[in-house]
């Protein structure tokens, strides 16, 4: 099935998903039966109703969630979600992904996860903003800069951060910055974070295509999804050589066999604010772009897109997972299958938790590093997480999503093991 912006809607439940992949992994390692079933386990949810007055007078009440999967590592952290579809599953499931995200590229981090139901397109500055404030306060409880740490995700940007970041500053009664990441650069943001997931995307890419022999200059690639993730993503694989032969938003997309002009494009879409409309190349819909033929396929929108329908038809070569969760454990099964090599979301996308983490160091020590000290250290980390995942996928003949999650998940466990449970 589809939606009518052409994207396949979700077939599996997110948690069922995350906790089958987890229990996959999971099988690898010689867990105490009892530990295992605490790391499949959210430690603490929060589901809050709140209203919000609108500008014409109405009040309307909405649903919002944070979920701490695991401190076991150290505070958790992870992103704030506004889109329509969001649910306490799919909450929890992003949560768990942080902490193996976190765990996988090595920061001190476990999982969080926020989110309210609401389309933010339709809300105008002024609500969104009471929305905001009033989420931040109701999830106050859970928040604070050594203990979580709330960050971007769909639907939210630095200015959201802004408002998070003010909203727990004056109920404290002093300036907290370091309680947000992600937030401008004028308040305490780091150089660099907006484009450091995408960033991120490009350079795990370029790794995987040269560790497993695909060449670069002239590959195809098509990107779903072109946020905050998709956009940069875009941008820099266009850098590496490749050609971006397709792109698309929740409208649609856009197609052109010998290559669109990622200026062009991105200049469209920063006047436009959608991709649709793009005159260099033929509008596709998402499904289309999903399927198209290409060396490189960039999921950079939500979750569920690659399922079981439509993966015996994937053409790329390689997927890189921009988005949390693109591809179902059932449709995973069938790309291993078929030969076709994917890079999981929390080795691909971890550019932006690992910049995160930077201004989060930079905000405690009041120390504020460069934009080529920021890149220079996101390379580092992420090279070394993309070997370190790739080496383990080689040694116990594994996919490197279930290397990164066999690596993520013992060391989570190794924490546990040392810290003992309390009391
Ligand atoms: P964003 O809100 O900036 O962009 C989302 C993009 O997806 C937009 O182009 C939007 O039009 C498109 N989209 C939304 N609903 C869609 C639908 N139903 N079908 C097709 N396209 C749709 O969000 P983002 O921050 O770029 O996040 C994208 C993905 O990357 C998410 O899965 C997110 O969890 C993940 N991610 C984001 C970050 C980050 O730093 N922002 C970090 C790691 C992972």
């Amino acid at each position: 099935m589809t939606s009518d912006t052409g994207v396949a809607a979700p077939k599996q439940d997110p948690w069922a998903a995350a906790l089958e992949q987890f229990d996959r992994a999971a099988d690898h390692l010689s867990l105490k039966q009892g530990i295992r079933e605490f790391l499949a386990t959210p430690h603490r949810e929060l589901t809050v109703h709140f209203p919000v007055r609108m500008d014409d007078g109405t009040i309307r009440t909405f649903v919002g969630h944070r979920v701490h999967h695991s401190m076991v590592v150290g505070p958790t952290k992870g992103g704030v979600r506004y889109h329509p579809a969001v649910t306490l599953n799919e909450v929890r499931a992003l949560a768990m992904l942080m902490s193996w995200k976190c765990a996988v590229v090595g920061l001190p981090y476990g999982g969080a996860k926020g989110g309210v139901a609401v389309d933010p397109a339709g809300l105008s500055s002024n609500e969104l903003e009471l929305l905001t404030r009033r989420y931040t306060s109701e999830i106050l409880p859970l928040i604070h800069p050594e203990g979580d740490i709330p960050a971007p995700d769909v639907g939210t940007n630095p200015q959201v951060m802004a408002w998070i970041m003010d909203t727990y500053s004056m109920r404290r009664g002093y300036s907290t910055p370091s309680v947000v990441t992600g937030k401008p650069i004028a308040i305490g943001g780091s150089a660099g974070r907006l484009e450091a997931t995408g960033r991120g995307v490009a350079i795990t890419l370029r790794e995987a295509a040269r560790r497993y022999g695909y060449p670069l200059e002239g590959a195809t690639v098509a990107v779903q999804g072109f946020g905050n993730v998709g956009s940069v993503a875009t941008a820099q694989i266009a850098r590496l050589g490749c050609t971006v032969v397709a792109v698309s938003d929740v409208s649609g997309g856009v197609y052109h066999p010998r290559g669109l002009d990622v200026g062009r494009l991105i200049a469209h879409v920063r006047e436009a604010r959608t991709v649709a409309g793009f005159r260099g190349g033929e509008a596709i819909s998402n499904a289309q772009l999903l399927e198209l033929p290409c060396d490189f396929l960039v999921p950079c929108a939500l979750e569920g897109q690659i399922v079981e329908d439509n993966a015996p038809r994937i053409r790329a070569r390689v997927v890189v997972e921009g988005a949390n969760g693109p591809t179902t454990p059932a449709a995973d099964a069938i790309l291993e299958d078929r030969g076709v090599l994917v890079v999981p979301d929390i080795v691909a996308n971890a550019g932006g938790v690992v910049v995160s983490y930077f201004e989060w160091v930079q905000g405690l020590q009041q120390f504020f590093w460069t934009e080529d000290e920021v890149n220079a250290n996101l390379e580092r980390i992420m090279m070394r997480a993309f070997g370190e995942v790739a080496a383990v996928a080689n040694a116990r003949r594994v996919t490197l999503r279930s290397a990164a999650l066999i690596r993520a998940i013992d060391r989570v466990a190794r924490a546990l093991y040392l810290r003992g449970i309390y009391p």
